[in-house]
């Protein structure tokens, strides 16, 4: 089904993109993340000369000033996916664009603006978010990392997991409590830097999927980091920052879903033509047929779905619950369907060289990250029944 919602210029900046993965993105590249396990900077600050990140830096910045119109990240990412770099760079891109650079677009003060924009709309500074710790995924009030009130700063100690980006960030927006108990005012955001003293952000974790890009443990041992990096200057704000931005990342998570069983569409398409059982194409059997059918579908209804969700955060009225609504449902859409292609590609669906394998891999982590497709369950649920 048609899309409506692209203008010639986001048809525009797609060439663009297509250009950029011609020149950037090659197989050879794709390969060397997977082995490094990150996307390297050069390619980062090419994507930031491009304007392939950075897109939601606001102009005065350096930015394309596209906070606001999601569908050119969507661009990007519909491409990177279709590429088979959802794993890598569309990675590395959404931790810059969706995570990092809103907080301080929007809560951050003139001087973080000022100290942090320009060099992450060129890839100069990379930013990651770190809120979940050992202990504290779910549930976010249980988290442990303290910064305590010093004079000029604060001693930040405790250890986050599975933060994306996590060692290759120059930034990190870290999710601490600055005050007693776990009321919504105890927590606050503040950016480590790094290279700070007591900051540690080596320590790697293997993963299942997403090969080429980092995900990291760190750790804190009494850093000091000066007051000025508190986000928006002062404490208290923290938890109520989250609440605001996360339904963006709920967002991007759904169109990651989508742009990847459209992908897995067009991969399994290409296949069962080429490939053929009992003297005719595999497409042309009729189940592989209903199949496809089916598929092709459900990827018309998640863009149906998604690109009013992206007008509706335009205009700024997509709620937490709508945004819940678009990452539980269109990466379990997302997960039928690449179990379905997987199915159609026989036993090369199981090697990893086809893109469908990688895809089914990287893809378990969209019902998890981002809030688990349960806890999103739970707040759709918490909204049309009134009760918690
Ligand atoms: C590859 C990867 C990248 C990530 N990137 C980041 C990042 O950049 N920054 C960051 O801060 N975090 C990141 N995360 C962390 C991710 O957001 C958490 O793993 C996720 O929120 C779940 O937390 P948890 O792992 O502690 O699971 P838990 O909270 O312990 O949950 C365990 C199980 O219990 C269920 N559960 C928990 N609470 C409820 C409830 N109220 N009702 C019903 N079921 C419930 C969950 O759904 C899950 O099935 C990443 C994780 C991975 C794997």
């Amino acid at each position: 089904m048609q899309r409506d919602i692209f203008n010639e210029d986001h048809d525009a900046f797609r060439e663009m993109v297509k250009e950029f993965i011609k020149r950037y993105v090659t197989p050879e590249k794709q390969r060397q993340w997977d082995e490094d396990g990150e996307v390297d900077r050069a390619t980062m600050l090419a994507a930031g000369e491009h304007g392939i990140i950075g897109l939601s830096v606001p102009e005065e910045f350096g930015g394309a000033g596209m906070l606001m119109d999601y569908r050119f990240r969507s661009v990007v990412m519909e491409e990177l996916i279709r590429a088979g770099a959802g794993s890598s760079l569309a990675g590395a891109a959404g931790i810059q664009d969706d995570l990092a650079i809103p907080y301080i677009a929007h809560f951050g003060t003139d001087a973080q603006k000022q100290k942090y924009l320009p060099g992450m709309a060129t890839g100069e500074i990379l930013g990651a978010l770190a809120m979940t710790e050992p202990g504290a995924g779910s549930d976010l009030r249980a988290v442990m990392t303290t910064a305590k009130k010093v004079d000029g700063g604060y001693i930040v100690n405790g250890a986050k997991t599975f933060i994306s980006s996590g060692k290759t960030a120059d930034m990190i927006v870290t999710f601490v409590k600055t005050g007693e108990g776990n009321r919504p005012d105890a927590f606050s955001l503040i950016v480590i830097e790094k290279g700070m003293d007591g900051f540690d952000q080596s320590k790697t974790l293997h993963k299942m999927g997403f090969q080429g890009h980092d995900t990291a443990e760190l750790s804190f041992t009494d850093v000091f980091v000066p007051e000025e990096n508190l986000i928006g200057g002062a404490e208290g704000h923290g938890f109520v920052q989250l609440m605001k931005n996360l339904p963006l990342e709920r967002l991007s998570i759904g169109v990651a879903g989508a742009a990847v069983g459209q992908a897995a569409l067009e991969w399994t398409l290409d296949y069962t033509k080429s490939r053929e059982a009992f003297g005719q194409p595999v497409a042309d059997f009729q189940n592989t047929r209903f199949r496809l059918a089916d598929m092709a579908t459900t990827v018309d209804v998640m863009w149906a779905f998604i690109d009013r969700a992206m007008k509706l955060y335009e205009k700024g009225q997509l709620s937490p619950e709508e945004a819940a609504k678009v990452k539980f449902w269109c990466t379990e859409r997302e997960w039928e369907i690449l179990d379905q292609g997987v199915q159609l590609h026989g036993g090369y669906g199981y090697i990893m060289e086809y893109p469908i394998a990688r895809a089914f891999l990287d893809a378990r982590v969209h019902r998890i990250y981002g809030g688990t497709n349960e806890v999103m369950r739970e707040i759709v649920a918490r909204a049309v029944t009134g009760r918690k």
